[in-house]
């Protein structure tokens, strides 16, 4: 077997896309009599500055020679490859042998690849060191992700579908003509087995990208029938060809666990932590909610105004309830993706009713308690009470339309806690 990995083909301007260069090498790759196993879609660290949009890496598992397979994609990314854009850095890596046997090395660094930060001298010294073909274009920064891609059959063990819908490539950079209605009746139909594909209280449909480039639309979902077959009812302008990929996106792999004094910007994190005050809608519809430890340590946390109506289950916490958050750090806060209610507070201290006629109790003076001034009934102190509360355990989430590629839905199930899946 023959991997090839492939990155950063691609231009904010021009909008290409990686995946689409991926299809065309598979393209070539059959037409040169080869047969393409599988074809991986790999989502690497969000929080990596220079990428175009999601930053993804592709793999395809291929049977042709890995001398053929260089010279395939070397002529996709000659032929797409936009080289005037300074932040296009093509790369490809072609290894030699079974995927899911890489060096430890090399799945560690494609697991590393999800939650950190890597060198290209690092990818190069690998790849080198692996025995692994490699070619750069304007740097070759792209071999980081190639390389990543080619350990990544290794390093990850849970996997989701994406089928693609390309656009005929003279329309690229026009409006996408999509039957919305269409689009909803088919994510219906094949829902949970396919998620995110549209978003039912924004009425959007989430699978139709909006960045210029030649996908169409993208269906995800846990079941390959499901994905194609939503795929397959959608009525739209032509595509000009399909491909259906195994993807580590939905699966959480970009989280790690962490403690909140240790966190650190551009990782992602499952933390565990007390909601320290109450939360504060700031400029632009920004929920801000602080988190605290058994330490007093306390890190910000966020939903943006794009996450729409998560927002208000961040509203709707309180001080002292106990949460596990997931989301990025960036600029020393976290950005939520989601959160598990793990205890309510339900209880606020007030200043007491009179159990006589029910009216508020009035100060009795420094450290004399409350009194009752209508029927002379005296309290103590204050008093608690219960407070309803709009939340309930466990696990709340963006809504399709705000949710970071590499996130799980919480309809893809296996939590720890009961779950609010957002659909
Ligand atoms: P698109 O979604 O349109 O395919 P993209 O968002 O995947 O674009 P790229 O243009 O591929 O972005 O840019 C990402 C760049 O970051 C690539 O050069 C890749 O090699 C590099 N990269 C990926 N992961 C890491 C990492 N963990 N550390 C450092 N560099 C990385």
């Amino acid at each position: 077997m023959t991997v090839i990995g492939l990155d950063d083909t691609d231009s904010r301007e021009r909008g290409m896309c990686t995946t689409y260069a991926a299809t065309l090498v598979a393209d070539a790759i059959r037409e040169a009599g080869g047969r393409v196993e599988r074809r991986l879609l790999v989502r690497l660290n969000p929080a990596v500055r220079h990428k175009t949009r999601g930053n993804a890496a592709l793999a395809l598992h291929t049977d042709v020679a890995p001398e053929t397979a260089m010279d395939l994609a070397a002529d996709v990314v000659d032929r797409l490859a936009v080289g005037d854009d300074p932040r296009t850095s093509p790369g490809v890596v072609v290894a030699d042998g079974d995927p899911s046997a890489v060096p430890e090395p090399v799945r560690t660094f494609a697991r590393d690849a999800v939650r950190d930060f890597h060198a290209t001298d690092d990818a190069l010294d690998l790849a080198e060191s692996s025995g692994y073909r490699h070619r750069g274009w304007s740097g070759g920064r792209g071999r980081i992700g190639a390389l990543a891609a080619v350990g990544a059959w290794a390093a990850f063990d849970e996997w989701t579908y994406e089928h693609i819908s390309y656009r005929e490539f003279d329309r690229c950079g026009t409006p996408r003509v999509v039957d919305d209605d269409s689009v909803f009746a088919a994510a219906e139909a094949a829902y949970p087995d396919a998620w995110d594909t549209v978003d039912t209280e924004e009425r959007q449909a989430v699978c139709v990208p909006n960045a210029p480039g030649p996908i169409l639309y993208g269906v995800r979902g846990d079941d390959a029938d499901a994905v194609r077959r939503v795929a397959g009812d959608i009525e739209s302008e032509p595509t000009e060809r399909t491909a259906l990929f195994l993807t580590n996106q939905g699966t959480d792999a970009h989280l790690r666990s962490g403690a909140l004094d240790s966190v650190e910007d551009g990782r992602a994190y499952r933390l565990d932590g007390r909601v320290y005050d109450a939360p504060e809608t700031r400029v632009g519809g920004h929920v801000f909610v602080t988190l605290a430890d058994e330490h007093g340590e306390t890190l910000p946390c966020v939903a943006f105004e794009p996450t729409k109506r998560f927002r208000d289950r961040v509203r709707a916490l309180r001080e002292g309830d106990e949460l596990t958050v997931c989301g990025e750090v960036s600029d020393g806060t976290l950005k939520l993706e989601k959160f598990a209610v793990r205890g309510l507070n339900r209880t606020e201290t007030v200043v007491p009713d009179c159990p006589e006629c029910g009216k508020r109790m009035k100060s009795a003076g420094r450290n004399q308690g409350y009194r009752c001034r209508t029927c002379g009934t005296k309290n103590a102190g204050k008093t608690e009470r219960e407070v309803q509360r709009d939340l309930e355990e466990g696990w709340y989430e963006v809504p399709p339309c705000a949710r970071r590629h590499v996130a799980k839905p919480l309809i893809r199930g296996g939590f720890d806690a009961p779950t609010h899946p957002e659909r």
